[in-house]
């Protein structure tokens, strides 16, 4: 059993994480010198391992930044000014590609969904053929703010059909979710260090197809920061352009090593296992698991009738010392949220399950004062 006290909380949210020990202490190494060959070295097996991560032959670069950081990266180095893209918004983060869009001016038609449901690769490509001058569709393989899955290999059939590059945020999924970027024919994916891979947040990750890299040639919205081609010079001497977060680089490695030798579906399978688990036990409290179909490692969970969902992230928090998630926007009353990345054990779960539990009676009980 954890020690768990107000300092101390049990975070199931969804990213950042519970890290483990050994991994967490990797982050307080004494720094070096990172132009180095041995430097090199180093970053070479990282940059190799997540090849294997984003099951590519291209190369993924890192970048010193959040997942949105990466999204920027995608609209940037992809699009100009005026051009026409298509995002889904199934949510937050959804969304976010259409603010990105609009904040670089680019025109984004947007398909939005009925909360908790996912996008059918017919009205994508409905939308492709009414309008022949999308350039890229923007999607999230799992949007957070409500733990629902993209069917992402159905879309990327779609796109490839009527020559569109697809963009895969897949920030709060990538490591727990298979995805095959060269097999499937994604053409930008991405994601960030604090969620599926449990470390500190800070590193951002995104792979280009070459058809995207050509379409990076010619965008006229490339930042100087994110400029991909400057991320390819390095890539290929081991290297990154700026200064990389050197503390999170080797807990990036360790993580990445970890991940290699258990194997992508064995690291899946068993974060799918404790999903399920905390999945039944939910259920056999009463409670109803919202959304469909449901992302690994993130579970909606729709507060109890007359319950305040953020109650019982308040009370979870104050008397349990566990973070749980509230929701964002419309949703904050209705549904909170339960993340297991990271270092949850199965008694990790039980323990929020029971905690669940009592948590729903102080409220009943307060709700009768
Ligand atoms: N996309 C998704 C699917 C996310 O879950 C998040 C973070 N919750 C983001 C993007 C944004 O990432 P960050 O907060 O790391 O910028």
């Amino acid at each position: 059993m954890r020690d768990l006290s107000s300092a101390r909380k049990l975070v199931m949210v969804l990213g950042p994480t519970e890290i483990e020990d050994d991994v967490l202490a990797l982050g307080a190494m004494p720094q070096q010198y990172n132009r180095t060959q041995e430097f090199s070295l180093f970053l070479g097996r990282v940059f190799k391992n997540l090849q294997y991560l984003f099951q590519t032959e291209m190369p993924v670069y890192v970048l010193s930044s959040s997942g949105t950081g990466a999204m920027e990266c995608a609209i940037t180095n992809l699009l100009s000014r005026g051009e026409q893209a298509l995002y889904v918004n199934g949510g937050t983060f959804g969304k976010r590609w259409g603010d990105l869009c609009h904040k670089h001016n680019v025109i984004a038609e947007e398909i939005v969904l009925p909360i908790g449901t996912s996008v059918s690769c017919h009205e994508i490509e409905r939308r492709l053929i009414a309008n022949k001058n999308i350039k890229v569709v923007f999607t999230t393989l799992n949007e957070t703010s409500t733990g629902v899955l993209t069917d992402v290999r159905s879309v990327a059939a779609v796109t490839k059909k009527y020559g569109v590059l697809l963009v895969v945020d897949a920030v709060s999924a990538l490591g727990v979710e298979e995805v095959k970027m060269d097999e499937w024919g994604i053409d930008v994916l991405l994601t960030s260090s604090q969620k599926a891979l449990s470390l500190p947040p800070g590193l951002g990750f995104i792979a280009f197809s070459e058809a995207a890299m050509r379409a990076a040639e010619k965008s006229n919205l490339r930042i100087f920061y994110f400029d991909i081609f400057e991320y390819f010079a390095d890539w290929k001497r081991n290297q990154t352009p700026f200064t990389p977060p050197i503390s999170l680089l080797y807990q990036l490695d360790a993580r990445l090593e970890k991940i290699t030798q258990e194997t992508l579906q064995k690291f899946q399978e068993r974060y799918l296992q404790l999903t399920m688990r905390l999945r039944t036990g939910l259920r056999s409290l009463g409670l109803h698991v919202a959304g469909n179909p449901l992302a690994n490692c993130v579970t909606g969970v729709l507060a109890p009738e007359g319950v305040d969902a953020s109650e019982v992230v308040r009370v979870m928090n104050e008397k349990f010392h566990i973070s749980i998630a509230p929701s964002p926007g419309d949703l904050k009353t209705r549904l909170f949220r339960i993340g297991n990345f990271g270092n949850i054990s199965e008694s990790d779960i039980d323990y929020c399950l029971a905690s669940l539990k009592e948590t729903l009676i102080i409220l009943e009980k307060e709700k009768n004062l």
